[in-house]
């Protein structure tokens, strides 16, 4: 069965049982239709904006930080040439320009740098932002689970590592899968070899420390998102590793992965 994403988030909110709907009095004020919710039930998005239940089927949700695209919540959005929608508030640090790409891979592996992952050099990468549509035929002979970033690299120029983003990401985001492609060059490099999951598990523990040193409600999402099955198929791996880290540091993981056991 598939799910979308979003109906994940959505958490229900039962409000004070026992009291009947007649007599139900609530000043909570719906975030689509600005209506008060007189509902004994309705819905919250992942940033505790409610909205009736009956607004679910119609209701859009922004690609990037699952808020409810509205007038009131996000002062509205748009829609991309591939079918994702973006609100206006998560637009606003899209990374687009040559010049925004170049500042946060720089960004990037200066964080990495901190966190001993020195061997990526800045003329090896080369970051193309293409949308949805594009992504998946990069993907064509590989999984289609997650399609928001991958790195190939190309036979006739071995050096060049191409990292693939999807386009209209806020910086943040953008930034957060970055660092998960610089973490497959890593281990390319490196000539470690790791089983799927684990590498992916691995790899995500950039988008880790990406989203932890933000730490804003945005990245916090995203962490939980990382966490959950639903949204992270190698979630079991990436724990695992979290947890390594939590104890014994990135630097130990990093020096270890080759041969850590993972069972
Ligand atoms: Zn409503
Ligand atoms: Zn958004
Ligand atoms: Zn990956």
């Amino acid at each position: 069965m598939k799910i979308n994403i979003n109906q994940y988030i959505l958490i229900i909110l039962l409000l004070i049982s026992g009291i009947s709907t007649q007599n139900f009095e609530s000043n909570i004020s719906c975030s689509i239709c600005n209506n008060i919710i007189k509902d004994k039930e309705y819905y919250v998005d992942a940033w505790g904006n409610p909205f009736h239940m009956y607004h679910k089927r119609t209701g859009i949700f922004c690609e990037c930080c699952s808020r409810i695209i509205s007038e009131k919540i996000t002062n509205g959005g748009y829609k991309l040439d591939d079918g994702r929608y973006i609100c206006t508030l998560c637009d606003v640090s899209v990374v687009k320009s040559e010049k925004e790409i170049e500042n946060s891979l720089n960004r990037v592996l200066d964080i990495l740098k901190d966190n001993n992952i020195s061997n990526l050099n800045r003329e090896e990468l080369k970051i193309n932002l293409i949308n949805r549509n594009s992504m998946s035929e990069q993907y064509k002979f590989h999984e289609v689970e997650h399609l928001k970033g991958l790195t190939k690299v190309i036979p006739s120029e071995k050096e060049i590592f191409n990292i693939f983003i999807l386009n209209n990401l806020p910086k943040i985001q953008f930034e957060a899968i970055l660092a998960h492609e610089l973490l497959h060059v890593w281990l390319f490099k490196k000539n470690i070899n790791l089983s799927k999951p684990i590498m992916e598990g691995f790899c995500n523990l950039g988008s880790y420390l990406i989203y932890k040193l933000d730490d804003t409600k945005f990245s916090r999402i995203h962490l939980l998102s990382l966490e959950n099955e639903s949204t992270n198929s190698n979630v079991t791996e990436y724990k695992i590793l979290k947890s390594i880290m939590d104890t014994k540091g990135f630097n130990y993981v990093t020096k270890n992965i080759g041969t850590i056991d993972i069972e």
